[in-house]
Formats: C-alpha cells, structure tokens, sequence
C-alpha cells in the first residue's frame, strides 16, 4: 500500500528529521513549505496521516486540524510543546487522534505513525486497500462500500455517484466545472457524455433530498458545480 503523510512542522530541520527516518520504513513524506497553502497541499497530496505542529506562521495547528476534518477522517497526529497538557487536550479536542510531546525521540514518533497506519488501515492494508471515506458535516461518503451516510441512516451509490461526490465533497465550498465532473466519471467501458453529468447529479441531488438535504449541489450555470457545506450546516437547525 502507497502511505502518504502529509508533515505540517515548520522548524525545517525537525521536518527533514522526521522525514527521512520515516522514508526509511517505506512512507511517503510530503513536508510543507509554503503555510500559505496548507489546505491546498492536503487536498493534492491526499494523505493517509497528518502529522500537525501547533506553532506554525499564519495558522496554527487546531484551526488547521478542524479545517481538515470539515473534509476527511484521515488520522492525525499532533505534536505538542513539552508538559503543556492544554495544548494536548485542544489538540484533541479540535479533532486530532493523537499528541506526541517535543522534544521527541525520533523512534517512539516512529512507532507511533506504525501504530497509527496499523489500527486505521490495518485490515485494508493487507488487501492492498483503503477505507478511503471523507466526512463533511453529519455527512459521510464511504468511497468502497459506495455508500452515503447520513447520521444513523444510509444510502447505496452507483459508481458514477460516487465519483461524482468524492469530487464534489473534496472540492467542498468550490466550483467544481462540467469539465472537470466529465473527467471524473471518464470510463473505459461506459459511454460519459454530458447527459450522463446531468442525470447523475439529479440522482444524487434525489438521494440527498431524502433527508432533507436540498440545495446541498449548486448548479453554476454555464459552468458546473458546488457542493455547499454551509446550506448542511443550516439543516441542523430545523
Ligand atoms: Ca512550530
């Protein structure tokens, strides 16, 4: 299995640190330089693992630690100051699974990402596979059961639902365009035309409507596509 980490430390010689032990056990590192565009090289780099400092220039790590899990449940492991319980409970708190404490010994970070890697994927690792889900809100997408939940009920999806989702949900808040849709649904065996992009946005915005999740995918006309998560924000209300 491909295992990607995605190392958000700004203190470059930790960073390259951590990075290069961490390769010699078969992991992908990819370390941030430009803390502009944290959100950016997340949704690019499509990590297994996040490992998040907390003092970091322009966002710390909780404000980015809840932007990521407005779109996925990937494991994240935070590294805290030293004895500093506080930050260790807001890490956990702001959605993190897990602190490591620095000064670390490079070995116990280590065998933690491998512990990580074991619980989350474990099982699926064996098989050469992921439970790859990404969770927006009360809304989950199970990308290989191709299934939508929403709280406590759920719906089954078509291959082409699910593609068209996956996109939508990881490009959330963005207008995704009929181009790239079309791309997302491109398959060897079965004809995509841009019928197909218009019957199966239909169906999924049906599926949605089930629960009450109406306006969720805003047609931009001539263009394409969003998925608004603040309008999921707002059902909560009623
Ligand atoms: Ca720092």
């Amino acid at each position: 299995m491909d295992k990607r980490i995605l190392l958000i430390e700004d203190e470059r010689k930790i960073a390259e640190l951590v990075r290069d032990y961490l390769e010699q056990y078969g992991y992908r590192v990819k370390i941030i330089e430009d803390f502009t565009r944290v959100m950016e090289e997340f949704t690019a780099w499509q990590p297994h693992l996040v490992i998040l400092d907390i003092h970091l220039p322009y966002q710390d790590g909780y404000y980015l630690c809840r932007r990521i899990r407005q779109l996925s449940a990937v494991p994240i492991l935070f590294l805290s100051a030293r004895k500093s319980e506080m930050e260790q409970i807001m890490g956990i708190e702001s959605g993190g699974d897990d602190y490591i404490t620095k000064p670390f010994d490079i070995e116990v970070l280590a065998a933690k990402v491998k512990a990580i890697f074991r619980r989350v994927y474990g099982e699926y690792a064996k098989k050469g596979k992921m439970d790859h889900t990404i969770v927006i809100g009360d809304l989950v997408l199970q990308i290989d059961q191709m299934a939508l939940l929403f709280r406590d009920t759920k719906q089954s999806l078509t291959k082409n639902e699910v593609k068209l989702l996956h996109l939508l949900f990881e490009q959330a808040g963005r207008v995704v365009t009929r181009e790239d849709c079309l791309e997302a649904l491109w398959d060897e065996i079965d004809f995509v035309d841009d019928n197909t992009l218009t019957v199966n946005i239909a169906r999924v915005r049906k599926k949605l409507s089930q629960w009450n999740l109406d306006d969720l995918i805003e047609t931009k006309r001539g263009v394409g596509y969003r998925f608004n998560p603040s309008r999921l924000r707002g059902e909560k209300g009623k």
